[in-house]
């Protein structure tokens, strides 16, 4: 029998701090590169041995910025995820980049060891927005990290989009998308900024210094985006996501439906049923190898989460599919929690499948609070 999982690999380095970023990545520490790099291949090969039936259908290498690492350290990362892993013949393997540090020598690399899709960070086609928000590249980088990327044979681009930066205005996001849409991506993620707590964007918007678009503007983007991507063949299959025919995020798909995956590196999560756990989130704790956080999953949170995640793409929750996981129907987990949203035109069950609406994705939140 084998099992088939995900395989995450967290790079937590970063060139310099985006002023809205609260993901676990570090700024000036290159002298940790080399431990981090071994240790991660320790976790691979000893996680790798305790799930000898494990199965990668997909890989994804994220960060933090995993396009600053030497190539040789990941070339290191990539043999060692072979040899401690079976991977499907035909797995999707990700890589995050910066499009500031994106080189054919690392573009290379990637190939050479099957990777087979890219994600940039470009985020803007604004240079003002890029800087103000400490982003070190330009829209000029993402053009030739894109352009590198094709010369080294890559065709599976994602470009990474935000909306609801300060100071953005919906002309602003108009040239963006066709900026990207010139580039021919086969996938655009398009999120909305969150002010994070104790970040640079947190006390700047605090003290009145930056100003965000007001929520009606920020919906505005939004709608304006999920509509000319639509009409430019990039069609919405999750709340956030676009893709082209055949090229969806095959990695988040799975981790939307609760497939199980591994995650290796400092601050990474995974889930091996029922179990979802955490690596420590320092690099010293890491290295130290502190154990991860565990978290047993009662019965009811996950028939919950698969719900919560599940709604958030397009195509719905199959009731099958939650049947087989949870050992019964949506009606006898949810009881009459279902009824109002199903009414007032916010879920749909139809054909077997539950799924919100246009409507009930712009107000997935007061759904799930009812289902809760
Ligand atoms: S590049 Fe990404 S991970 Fe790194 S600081 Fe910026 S947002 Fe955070």
């Amino acid at each position: 029998m084998s099992r088939p999982v995900g395989l995450y690999l967290h790079i937590p380095f970063c060139r310099s701090k985006c002023a809205y970023c609260d993901f676990p990545s570090f700024a000036g520490r290159e002298e940790m590169m080399e431990p981090v790099t071994e240790k991660m291949c320790r976790e691979m090969s000893e996680k790798g041995a305790a799930l000898a039936d494990a199965v990668v259908q997909t890989m994804y290498i994220g960060g933090g910025t995993p396009s600053v690492l030497p190539v040789p350290h990941m070339e290191k990362l990539l043999r060692s995820a072979r040899a401690s892993f079976r991977f499907a013949r035909d797995a999707e393997i990700s890589c995050e980049m910066n499009p500031g540090t994106v080189t054919g020598d690392f573009l290379k690399c990637l190939r050479e060891y099957g990777v087979n899709r890219l994600s940039l960070g470009a985020q803007s086609g604004e240079d003002r927005l890029l800087k103000a928000v400490g982003r070190i590249h330009t829209f000029a980088d993402t053009r030739k990290a894109v352009h590198l990327a094709h010369e080294a044979g890559f065709s599976n681009i994602n470009l990474d989009m935000m909306l609801g930066l300060p100071g953005q205005t919906i002309g602003d996001v108009k040239r963006t998308l066709s900026d990207f849409l010139v580039l021919s991506p086969t996938h655009i993620s398009c999120y909305a900024l969150i002010v994070e707590e104790g970040t640079l964007m947190e006390k700047k918007v605090s003290r009145g210094e930056w100003v965000l678009p007001e929520e009606d503007e920020e919906r505005g983007m939004y709608e304006l985006a999920r509509d000319t991507l639509e009409k430019n063949g990039l069609r919405q299959y999750e709340i956030s996501n676009f893709a082209r025919e055949g090229f969806l995020c095959r990695h988040n798909r799975d981790c939307w439906l609760r497939e199980e995956y591994i995650g290796i590196g400092v601050s990474a999560c995974g889930f091996l049923s029922p179990v979802r756990y955490r690596n420590p989130d320092t690099i010293p704790a890491y290295l130290r190898g502190e154990p991860a956080e565990e978290t047993v999953l009662s019965a009811q949170d996950a028939r919950f989460e698969s719900v919560m995640l599940g709604l958030r793409l397009t195509e719905g929750l199959a009731e099958t599919r939650f049947i087989q996981a949870h050992g019964m129907t949506f009606r006898e987990a949810f009881g009459h929690k279902l009824d109002a949203p199903l009414k007032d035109g916010r879920l749909r069950f139809e054909n077997g499948v539950l799924r919100l609406t246009r409507y009930g994705m712009d107000v997935m939140n007061s759904v799930l609070v009812e289902l809760l």
